[in-house]
């Protein structure tokens, strides 16, 4: 009755070490919904790791890993002086462990206002353009540091888009701003909090700022890496034969031609969606397609259920907890119970269960 995302334990968590050991100070991100294995089994997996410090996305995501990781918590979403971020800070245990992400100058003397031994980076803007510091106000921000000797910096974050040639010379640029910034002469003002960087990338950075200690935050290479150490299955809940003009589903559409609806389980309450129309959408592709008597030209989506190998088409949108099918008379029917393949998005797929073998 589930989506189920099946993990080869063995395989994963050899990757996992594999990419840690690559990958010194590593700080694995545990965010969203946990790139589809949860929030709590990756705090968990992180502390099996023996890292140190997990990023986390937004504050409302601390309460999910606090308690099945030991170590400091990074939150990638900068401090803003409401919700939250603020409550957080009346937590005298957690205060300790979290590192807050400080992207505007007038943040700082708040957050530091509000605690004194505030732990954070400065977070500097990149060609993301998303969040962060100018290198003016990066450097503006030296005599606030200066003015409160128990605040506790821990480092200069940046975010890099996912690679479309070299990063090398933009991190160049802001490494500059970094040094020219007359930051206090504390460790964490030489450790820089990096995403998106290649290995050969993050070697070269270490090589040309041998005195800065680089911490790469990954995600998806971390946990979705070995894709083939993950499966995900749905199961096969109905069978219907049909023929040609039958209705069905909710829209009282009828069949092009004859065939059987098969309802598998994963709907829009797991993140199932519509996938592009498969073939040609110009009139004459269309025009071809209808000739071939083509069912995408009939409008029918194609799915993300694949049937021996082949992906199906939705007979209809998904519903809530199931999807309906169609199968063209001549393909194998599948018996009610049998497991087919799906292929989602997993940042954005909540499985019913994780069977971590
Ligand atoms: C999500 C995120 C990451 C990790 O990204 P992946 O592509 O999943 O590795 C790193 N840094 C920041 C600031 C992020 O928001």
């Amino acid at each position: 009755m589930s989506l189920v995302l099946t993990v080869d334990g063995d395989r994963w968590r050899a990757h996992l070490r594999g990419v840690a050991e690559r990958h010194p100070g590593l700080v694995p991100v545990v965010k969203g919904n946990g790139y589809g294995f949860g929030l709590g089994r990756l705090a968990r997996k992180a502390q099996w790791l023996g890292v140190d410090t997990l990023a986390v996305g937004t504050y409302d995501e601390i309460a999910h890993v606090a308690s099945r990781f030991e170590g400091d918590i990074v939150v990638l979403t900068p401090w803003r002086p409401f919700g939250t971020a603020v409550e957080v800070l009346d937590d005298d245990t957690l205060v300790r462990r979290v590192i807050h992400t400080v992207s505007r100058t007038v943040d700082l003397p708040d957050l530091l206002g509000r605690r004194p031994d505030a732990r954070f980076v400065l977070e500097r803007l990149t060609s993301m353009q998303r969040h962060g510091l100018a290198a003016r106000e990066l450097w503006a921000l030296a005599p606030t540091l200066a003015d409160h000797p128990k605040a506790r910096l821990e480092g200069i974050a940046m975010h890099l888009p996912l690679a479309q040639g070299s990063h090398l010379s933009q991190v160049g640029r802001l490494m500059t701003d970094v040094v020219g910034a007359e930051l206090p002469a504390v460790a964490g003002a030489r450790r820089i909090w990096v995403s998106h960087l290649t290995d050969e990338e993050l070697t070269s950075l270490r090589a040309s700022y041998a005195d800065f200690e680089f911490r790469p935050r990954i995600g998806t290479g971390l946990w979705l890496g070995d894709r083939g150490a993950l499966r995900v299955t749905a199961t096969v809940l109905d069978v219907h034969a049909v023929e040609r003009g039958d209705s069905f589903g909710y829209r009282g559409r009828t069949a092009p031609k004859a065939g059987h609806l098969l309802v598998v389980s994963g709907g829009t309450a797991h993140g199932i969606g519509l996938e592009a129309p498969t073939g040609d959408l110009n009139l004459k592709g269309r025009a071809g397609t209808l000739a071939r008597g083509g069912l995408d030209a009939l409008g029918f989506v194609r799915s993300p259920f694949s049937i021996d190998g082949k992906q199906r088409l939705f007979a209809e949108p998904p519903h809530m907890q199931a999807s309906m099918l169609f199968l063209p008379a001549g393909s194998r029917v599948p018996a009610v119970g049998e497991q087919v393949d799906v292929r989602v998005r997993y940042t954005t797929t909540a499985f019913d269960h994780v069977v971590l073998g």
